[in-house]
């Protein structure tokens, strides 16, 4: 089936075609490679359509005319009214993330904010006292992006040092990248480097009911959020860090004002309302104790239900296959759902039993997935990382895959049916 030209990561953009999955054309990806690299949370799809009509935006043409929009406010100028209201709200809902009396700052996605909070963190202590750049560094596996962002900027401020395993450096201030649940092995993280002069940035942008048990509101100095993997806009790039210090939110503020002039207005309004509506729908209706059907469920439960049906047949596949480990995850008490529960993962994580290469036993299965060395650690390289928060239409190919021989198929002549060529996610 031919793209059309006016589609872009599989959804049409003049709004014609009602299943995202439209595009992928079941009887010719027999003999092409299936793309599960990219992290696209394309999955929340049938639940934001079954709500279309009921939360959707509506932007005049007059509106959002001015670079600011809060000058006179103690919020900052760029923040749409009510925005930081819906994310303090969401966060009580949900019960992850303590707000009262943090401050929280808007960003183009989490990516962007990461880069502001190095350059904020650096420039405290590096300021007229020392010419060496502030080490920033991650326990491998990690989210490739994180490396590959401060190796790009070649800032004279801070340097990406990788693993923290490999880090040695006795004294001096560090910057280090916390993420929990972890992207890309989904696993609960702790610092590593523990010692005088870190400056920790928590990473939470799984820390949400349907990937991983709430167990507590997060109460770190530093935590970073995002639109993208929570509710699934992505597109929106929205993202925000609830931070405790008012002179690293001024930092913040000043760096979106010098480098973008604010965040757009139309994101944060999107994002806005789909957190208000997500918050009404439990707020106004409480949470029921059993889990309700697929036609009543909320954005959490229907999270919960399509990525633990995903995960068992994750594991039955595996299981069959029989040339991969996957890593086992302990249950925990969920203080949302109000039971206990397994994580499930954004990503599955898999180890191939033999020590080869994971990705290439992956191709023998037509599947494209991305190499375990890119998470930050050449010791990775018999894992493979594949995303478990596609399309419903490819996530069956993946398990029909991976639940089937190896092909005869000559791979170096097969296309791929990748979506967008680019390596984030
Ligand atoms: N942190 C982690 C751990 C991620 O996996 C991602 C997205 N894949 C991001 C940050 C970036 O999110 P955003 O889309 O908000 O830039």
């Amino acid at each position: 089936m031919e793209q059309s030209k006016e589609t872009i990561n599989s959804i049409p953009i003049n709004g014609k075609v009602s299943n995202c999955d439209e595009n992928i054309d079941h009887n010719s990806t027999d003999d092409v490679l299936l793309d599960v690299d990219i992290g696209d949370p394309i999955m929340y799809y049938p639940y934001w359509k079954s709500v279309d009509e009921e939360c959707s935006v509506t932007i005049k043409a007059s509106a959002f005319l001015s670079y600011f929009v809060n000058l006179n406010k103690d919020e900052f100028f760029y923040h749409v009214p009510g925005f930081t209201d819906a994310i303090r709200r969401i966060h009580r809902v949900v019960g992850n993330a303590v707000t009262e009396g943090r401050y929280i700052i808007a960003g183009t996605g989490s990516s962007q904010l990461f880069n502001y909070l190095l350059l904020a963190l650096s420039n405290t202590v590096t300021s007229g006292t020392t010419n060496k750049r502030v080490p920033v560094v991650c326990a491998a596996p990690y989210y490739g992006l994180f490396a590959a962002s401060v190796e790009t900027e070649k800032s004279s401020m801070y340097e990406w040092r990788g693993d923290t395993r490999t880090f040695d450096d006795k004294e001096g201030p560090y910057i280090e990248v916390v993420t929990s649940p972890n992207n890309p092995d989904g696993l609960w993280r702790k610092p590593m480097v523990n010692r005088e002069g870190g400056m920790l940035i928590h990473d939470l942008a799984y820390y949400w009911p349907q990937y991983v048990p709430i167990t507590g509101p997060a109460d770190y100095d530093i935590m970073l959020f995002t639109m993208s993997k929570f509710t699934g806009h992505a597109g929106s790039r929205i993202g925000w860090v609830i931070v405790k210090d008012k002179e690293l939110a001024s930092a913040l503020m000043n760096q979106s004002f010098l480098r973008t002039i604010g965040c757009c207005q139309e994101g944060q309004l999107r994002a806005k309302t789909i957190l208000n509506f997500i918050a009404d729908s439990y707020e106004k209706t409480p949470i029921p104790k059993v889990m309700p059907t697929t036609t009543t469920e909320n954005l959490f439960e229907f999270g919960y239900r399509v990525m633990s049906d995903r995960w068992e047949m994750m594991k039955a596949a595996v299981k069959q296959n029989n040339l991969f480990n996957l890593l086992e995850y302990p249950d925990q008490h969920c203080n949302f759902f109000g039971k206990f529960h397994l994580p499930n993962p954004a990503f599955a994580w898999l180890e191939s039993k033999t020590g080869e290469d994971a990705s290439e036993l992956m191709r023998e299965h037509k599947i494209q997935a991305r190499k375990g060395a890119m998470f930050g650690s050449s010791l990775h390289t018999k894992c493979v990382r594949i995303t478990m928060v596609g399309s419903d239409d490819q996530f069956r190919l993946l398990i029909q895959r991976l639940s089937s021989p190896p092909s005869s198929v000559h791979l170096d002549e097969v296309p791929s049916i990748s979506k967008v060529d680019i390596n984030g996610n």
